[in-house]
């Protein structure tokens, strides 16, 4: 069975005989939908991890379904803004806040942060006695376990994303006055599917974080937990149900007797509604192995050689013939440059498409589009029905200097 509808085949198909390169493909109707359902409710404020997609058109969906914006750089800051959204609906996370960036946050309009350092803390604290301003500040918490079958996070690997509970004990927030120390921050998970675990882990965190914020000396008001929540990349796999999702949160809410939970969701907000539609070069038989090199690789799209894990994929045109496993390939000279194995028609050639589902996270702006120098995908949108191309392809000569 296709994972496409009727309407999106037929729009892809529509693009697929005008082009002969690869595009990306983002269904803002389904968007819409989507987003409607997750703000209706009122457990969690929301808010776009912009680093999942950029895009204007996508942002501008997010903006008028009530979510707020959670960027980590100037330029993602700057995008936000260019889409006509306040500042006083931004949030700034991120390990790499430097001054200047504090700078351009705070002449900006940003007041809310998340801070993961203590030179954060006391840079923001500075550049808000600069301004005259009152910042809102969550701190970031790294917890860790001892190496147990009981860490609710499987691994224990050290990351630069916030500090630990004893590395926080040091700050004195009393030297900080332009700062309102409003909560805490944790996030270290990710793509998960089971809200049976997720809640679990959330439920394991809370009296390490009470006293964290009782250690300190602050009222913990606002609670985020980050991103995390994860999309179907294979088909054994099941969506995460959302009205279960709110019941847990719920519970975290009343648990932890906060007055406001955060989440800042990307995977979860976008990734179901991106195709990626990359031209057939051809296929190729290899020491008994079934080939097929495609036009696209991880150039438009790394995530499979970063996460080893596939982009669903089938063939765009129907196909009568049997099928087999092809091992596909993109069009760099690296063996990096795979994309999975699939099932599909023995008679595909160098006129089909290949169509890859739930790309509409972590695709283009995480990829590496310059090497060897092949052009850029171009960018589609489909809204109220109607495809339109929101970027073009560029060949490298538009690029290279
Ligand atoms: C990337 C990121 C997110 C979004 O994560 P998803 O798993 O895509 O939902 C949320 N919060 C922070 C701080 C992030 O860096």
């Amino acid at each position: 069975m296709s994972f496409l509808s009727t309407h999106q085949r037929l729009a892809i198909s529509q693009v697929c005989q005008q082009s002969q390169t690869p595009f990306y493909l983002y269904d803002l109707d389904k968007l819409e939908s989507h987003l409607t359902k997750l703000t209706a409710q009122n457990v969690v404020k929301l808010w776009y991890a912009v680093k999942a997609n950029p895009l204007s058109h996508i942002i501008k969906t997010l903006d008028n379904c009530g979510f707020d914006f959670d960027v980590a750089s100037s330029g993602e800051l700057n995008q936000v803004l260019a889409q006509g959204i306040s500042a006083n609906r931004v949030l700034n996370t991120g390990p790499a806040k430097s001054k200047k960036q504090i700078q351009h946050f705070l002449e900006s309009g940003v007041r809310t942060f998340v801070a993961e350092s203590i030179n954060q803390v006391h840079w923001l604290n500075q550049a808000a006695t600069a301004h005259q301003v009152q910042l809102r500040v969550l701190l970031r918490i790294q917890l860790r376990w001892p190496n147990s079958d009981k860490n609710p996070l499987g691994g224990d690997s050290l990351t630069p994303f916030g500090l630990g509970p004893e590395d926080w004990a040091q700050l004195d927030i009393s030297n900080y006055p332009a700062l309102d120390f409003a909560g805490l921050h944790i996030f270290q998970w990710g793509n998960m599917l089971s809200c049976k675990k997720l809640a679990e882990l959330w439920q394991a965190m809370i009296k390490p974080l009470q006293q964290v914020s009782e250690q300190l000396g602050f009222r913990l008001r606002i609670l985020d937990l980050g991103g995390g929540l994860g999309i179907p990349y294979d088909h054994h796999e099941n969506p995460l149900t959302w009205s279960n999702l709110i019941d847990a949160l719920d519970n975290i809410k009343l648990s932890v007797g906060c007055d406001e939970l955060w989440m800042e969701l990307g995977r979860y907000a976008v990734g179901e509604v991106g195709f990626y539609i990359n031209p057939v070069i051809e296929q190729k038989q290899n020491y008994g192995s079934n080939q097929l090199i495609v036009a696209g690789g991880i150039n438009h799209i790394l995530r499979p050689a970063v996460t080893n894990q596939a982009f669903p994929a089938e063939l765009l045109r129907e196909s009568q013939a049997p099928v087999q496993d092809y091992s596909v390939h993109g069009p760099l000279c690296t063996a990096l440059d795979s994309l999975g194995t699939f099932s599909l028609a023995t008679d595909i050639n160098e006129a089909d498409w290949l169509i890859f589902a739930q790309c509409g996270a972590y695709g283009f702006t995480e990829s590496m589009p310059y090497f060897l120098c092949h052009e850029l995908p171009a960018e589609y949108i489909l809204k109220q029905g109607e495809i339109t191309c929101v970027r073009e392809s560029a060949a490298a000569s538009e690029y290279l200097r």
